[in-house]
């Protein structure tokens, strides 16, 4: 086991997990930390070498055997890491409050509490913190009330006074850290929706089909479930810049996602792959049903206009529609035979859909007529 497995429990931390693989770390170090030196403590008082008495030194080597314990603890689950945390502190404040009452002879033990606070701040957060700095205050000041501590009023208040000093400002440090994290998780979503959304039509942009596009076809391949990519590509659409403007056809990209986004499900994939190229992916839909959609698509863009600057702007679509085969070896393999059902589209006259025929490996097109204001553009 390297020294990376132990200190991490053996788990695997994604890049938003940060803080929590820094607190593995530092749970695992004081794990390792407060076993040895409380065993080393208890040794030493058996052989005579450092007094601290029969009853503490028995509670150090339970202390320790208990931490041992909490490694293997948190070692079987990550969800685990809270309650660890919370058994290691009160487990501590037992101890401590042990050596409080049964090692009179050591003037300075009231610094193990301060070591607790700051191990509760950073290992559990800022209500931990508070809510055993008060425990420390609680047990020094109730039972030097009932017990001898042997701890002059003097000592007592400027142990109190250095404990709630520590505590505040660990809490302003843990507190600058935590709202730090927040920020930047908040920084990192954004970034990340930034990356797989397209700027103009606000749906997933081309990276973030790949991505997603290769992973359902490997689930729909691996449980037999159709997978069906519809491919669409604006016609004429150039003409459509060249004729009215660069940001009519901006606008008219836009309602275009609209049209289209009303008619899909919120499960359906539609991403822009291109300028004016999109994609569609369906998860369990038959052929048949596949084609309807393509073609309530086309219908739908084919009846879309906008007016833009006093101008009546329409425009429609070519579809191209293809699903998987059980002999497809990657997602590619349905896009290539979308994108020439697609070429089959455009190539007999536009505005249509064609689809990829499994049954005999030939495209098969609707029967449209090219849309009259195209057939303008064309002269
Ligand atoms: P076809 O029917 O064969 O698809 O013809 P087309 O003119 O649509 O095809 P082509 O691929 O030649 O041109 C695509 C045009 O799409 C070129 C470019 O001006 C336009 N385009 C690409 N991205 C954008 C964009 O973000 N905004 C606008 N307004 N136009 C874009
Ligand atoms: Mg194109
Ligand atoms: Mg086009």
């Amino acid at each position: 086991m390297s020294l990376d497995n132990f200190l991490y429990s053996g788990f695997k931390f994604s890049t938003d997990e940060d803080l929590l693989k820094f607190k593995f770390k530092m749970l695992n170090s004081i794990f390792i930390i407060v076993a040895f030196f409380s065993a080393l403590f208890a040794l030493l008082s058996d052989f005579d070498i450092n007094d601290i008495g029969p009853i503490h030194s028995k509670v150090d080597y339970v202390y320790s055997f208990l931490t041992i314990m909490l490694i293997f603890f948190l070692r079987s689950s990550k969800k685990n890491y809270n309650l660890t945390a919370h058994l290691l502190l009160t487990i501590s404040l037992i101890t401590f409050t042990s050596a409080l009452i049964f090692v009179p002879q050591d003037e300075f033990r009231m610094i193990w509490f301060y070591l607790l606070i700051f191990v509760a701040y950073i290992v559990s957060g800022k209500m931990s913190g508070i809510l055993y700095t008060l425990a420390s205050i609680v047990i020094i000041l109730s039972f030097n009330s009932f017990v001898d501590l042997e701890l002059s009023p003097v000592a007592i208040n400027s142990g109190i006074l250095g404990l709630l000093i520590g505590s505040f400002l660990s809490y302003v440090y843990t507190n600058k850290i935590t709202n730090y994290e927040n920020s930047l998780k908040k920084q990192n979503s954004s970034l990340s929706i930034l990356a797989s959304t397209d700027y103009l039509t606000g749906i997933m942009n081309r990276r973030m089909f790949n991505d997603i596009s290769e992973h359902y076809f490997l689930t729909a391949q691996k449980n037999n479930f159709n997978l069906t990519l519809l491919l669409l590509d604006l016609d004429h659409f150039k003409k459509v810049n060249d004729t009215y403007g660069h940001q009519a056809g901006d606008h008219l990209l836009k309602h275009f996602v609209e049209t289209i986004e009303k008619i899909l499900n919120k499960s359906d994939i539609f991403a822009r792959i291109g300028g004016e190229e999109f994609a569609i992916l369906l998860s369990q839909i038959n052929d048949d049903n596949a084609y309807l959609l393509a073609e309530q698509i086309r219908k739908e863009v084919e009846n879309l206009f906008i007016t833009y600057e006093g101008q009546t702007i329409f425009v429609t679509t070519s579809i191209g529609i293809s699903e998987n085969r059980s002999t497809d070896t990657a997602f590619e393999n349905i896009f290539s035979r979308s994108d020439m059902a697609l070429y089959q589209a455009k190539h007999e006259g536009r505005n249509r859909t064609c689809y990829s025929d499994l049954s005999n490996d030939t495209v098969s097109c609707s029967q449209t007529t090219e849309f009259e204001f195209v057939l303008d553009y064309s002269i």
